[in-house]
């Protein structure tokens, strides 16, 4: 069953702790792929059905139901392995922002072997909070551009997305302070999942790179 399943790693942690950050900077690495759910909504055109949705509920720090989610999700991650951007027999999957709910979590089994879950570490709400504000204003983010908005999407995280992380093995969960410069946190998670990639893809060690 699992190889059928992408093979992936889950960039976990609560808004603003940098999980966008890390996951760009892994799919320059080649074989890692890079899917975020929250850049797949904000590409989506602003005045369509889906786009309207999205800012529904992302101006309230709302998720988007677990349904839209999934589907957009699975859509998109298809597509690019079909365009053959994504490479499934080749690359590692790194999810950021996905799942953000337990329900989330049961429909991507199907879809996606998780082989760790990297916990991005941050006790300094107050450093969290001014992240998001900073990013919001550098990068026009309407959903976070507000204390209230930015409030509820810290709210949402700890009743809906934490309980994500009972429903993986405890052993697969790597703590990972947030704090450090990109490059500490780059390297603890590289550390990390390094050995888990070559262990999955020890046949293509070299593809990939030019
Ligand atoms: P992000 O870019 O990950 O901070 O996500 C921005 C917004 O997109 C969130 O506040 C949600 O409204 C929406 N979103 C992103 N990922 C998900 C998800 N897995 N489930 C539901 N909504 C999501």
């Amino acid at each position: 069953m699992s190889t059928d399943r992408y093979q992936t790693i889950l960039l976990f942690g609560p808004p603003g702790v940098g999980k966008g950050t890390q996951g760009k900077i892994l799919h320059e690495v080649p074989g890692f792929f890079h899917s975020s759910t929250g850049d797949i909504f904000r590409n989506l055109d602003a005045q369509s059905e889906l786009g309207k949705l999205f800012f529904q509920y992302s101006s309230r720090g709302e998720l988007v139901p677990d349904d839209v989610t999934m589907r957009i999700w699975h859509q998109n991650v298809y597509a690019q392995s079909i365009l053959q951007m994504f490479k499934p027999n080749a690359d590692l999957l790194v999810l950021d922002g996905l799942p953000r709910s337990v329900n989330q979590a049961n429909v991507l089994y199907r879809y996606c072997n998780v082989l760790a879950v990297v916990h991005l570490v941050c006790k300094d709400k107050d450093a969290l909070f001014e992240r998001m504000r900073r990013r919001a204003l550098k990068q026009n983010r309407v959903d976070d551009a507000k204390p209230d908005v930015i409030r509820r999407r810290f709210e949402v995280y700890e009743a809906e997305t934490k309980p994500v992380l009972d429903f993986y093995p405890g052993e697969s969960i790597i703590e990972v302070d947030a704090m450090g410069s990109p490059a500490e946190v780059l390297m603890h998670i590289l550390d990390e999942v390094v050995p888990l990639q070559k262990a999955h893809f020890d046949l293509q060690t070299s593809e990939g790179a030019e």
